[in-house]
């Protein structure tokens, strides 16, 4: 799960971690106020959205004046957003963070991971901060530091004072930079993060070491136990699809072709992906019904791949193990009985019930397709969308 950048700096700030003071705002008025609340000269004007970029596309401006921040969140609030994070659709920017301007000295970046290969959470750091990281990893590998993380230990302060130093943080910054690191790593855990990243992480002229940018991402396994997290979510920024999927507990993912899958087994939905590229197709969406799943749930899942109107033809894919095939086979005749299929559907069922789910659905009167194996239900299925 994502959530904003100012809410990421408000869970970061209650671990200690230094953030610029900022307040979010909804409208120009609000904008207005929270610079006023703040004080000072300068202030910063920064597009909400759940994507980066948004420096590079617009999307943070710096105001002089009340005036200018009048202006800014003005032409900001409403307006959609592309960067190279959104996708050529965009966002549309409906909250804005107000912050008080900060006097950059440099810019660094700072992030935390959880990395199988040395199966604990890792901390990296960098002096070329501001940038992509992607670039510097592959430009300058040799700038990254990492540090992996014991669970059972913690976060050292040996280990933060490498880090800093590795980074060139300066001498009389470092011991605010270790605070900020340790702070970090607390918050990761705690929250139950999968991803935090600062970038930058900045030094500013008067003195201070703090979090410019902060982008906090959430693992959904551990949402059961983090209800002032699940609280922060916001349904505008994500697919409808997804949210519709999420209530019935279906792991379903939108994705840009136009073939619809409804598979059961997260391996089998990978395969299934697979396999339609193979033959030239592109998926519409990963969809994992799971395992012991209801006529309903199914029947829901299948609601949820007919509602996109990429889709233009639908592969269901199931091995029947702990799926029985006749329930999958209940829940498209009756997903289609309320909705309609106006596009070819391939069925390839095999496993527990094979034979009653393939009676059900040939006495259904629907047009579908029957398919012998993955590869045969896959070639039929590009085939009739072309
Ligand atoms: P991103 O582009 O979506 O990652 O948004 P960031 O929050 O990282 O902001 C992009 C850039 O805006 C930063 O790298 C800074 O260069 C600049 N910026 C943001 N806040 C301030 C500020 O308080 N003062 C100054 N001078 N620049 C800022
Ligand atoms: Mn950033």
């Amino acid at each position: 799960m994502n959530v904003h950048e100012y809410q990421g700096k408000d869970v970061l700030k209650q671990f200690g971690v230094v953030v610029p003071r900022g307040h979010v705002a909804f409208t120009e008025e609000e904008a207005v106020e929270a610079a006023k609340n703040l004080g000072g000269e300068l202030w910063v004007v920064k597009a909400q959205i759940h994507a980066g970029g948004r420096g590079k596309a617009g999307g943070v401006k710096l105001a002089r004046s009340l005036e200018e921040v009048r202006t800014y969140a003005k032409e900001l609030l409403g307006k959609v957003l592309v960067t190279h994070q959104t996708g050529p659709e965009g966002k549309e920017i409906r909250r804005l963070l107000i912050e008080e301007g900060c006097p950059i000295e440099k810019e660094y970046y700072i992030g935390v991971v959880i990395d199988r290969s040395s199966n604990s959470v890792v901390m990296m750091g960098s002096e070329e901060g501001g940038t992509e990281i992607e670039e510097v990893a592959e430009k300058t590998p040799e700038k990254i530091f990492k540090e992996a993380i014991d669970p059972a230990v913690g976060m050292t302060v040996f280990q933060a004072r490498r880090l800093a130093y590795n980074i060139n943080i300066p001498k009389d910054k470092v011991n605010q930079a270790v605070k900020f690191m340790l702070a970090l790593y607390e918050a990761f855990v705690s929250k139950d993060c999968s991803l935090a990243e600062i970038n930058p992480l900045i030094t500013t002229t008067d003195g201070r070491v703090m979090a410019l940018d902060a982008k906090l991402n959430f693992d959904s396994n551990a949402l059961y136990r983090q209800k002032e997290i699940v609280a922060l979510r916001d349904l505008t920024e994500e697919d409808p699809k997804e949210i519709e999927a999420s209530k019935y507990d279906l792991s379903y993912i939108a994705l840009d072709g136009n073939i619809g899958c409804m598979v059961n087994g997260a391996g089998l939905a990978m395969a299934t992906m697979d396999i339609i590229k193979h033959y030239s197709g592109e998926p519409a969406n990963f969809l994992d019904v799971g395992g012991g799943a209801t006529a309903e749930k199914v029947t829901e899942a299948f609601k949820i791949i007919l509602a996109d109107e990429k889709v233009k033809g639908i592969f269901v894919n199931i091995f029947g193990g702990i799926m029985k095939c006749d329930i999958i086979a209940a829940g498209v005749v009756e997903a289609t009985k309320q909705v309609g299929l106006e596009i070819p559907l391939v069925v390839r069922l095999e496993g527990t019930n094979v034979e009653l789910g393939k009676k059900i659905l040939n006495e259904s009167g629907l047009a579908i397709v029957a398919a012998d194996s993955m590869a045969d239900g896959a070639q039929k299925i590009v085939e009739l969308v072309k």
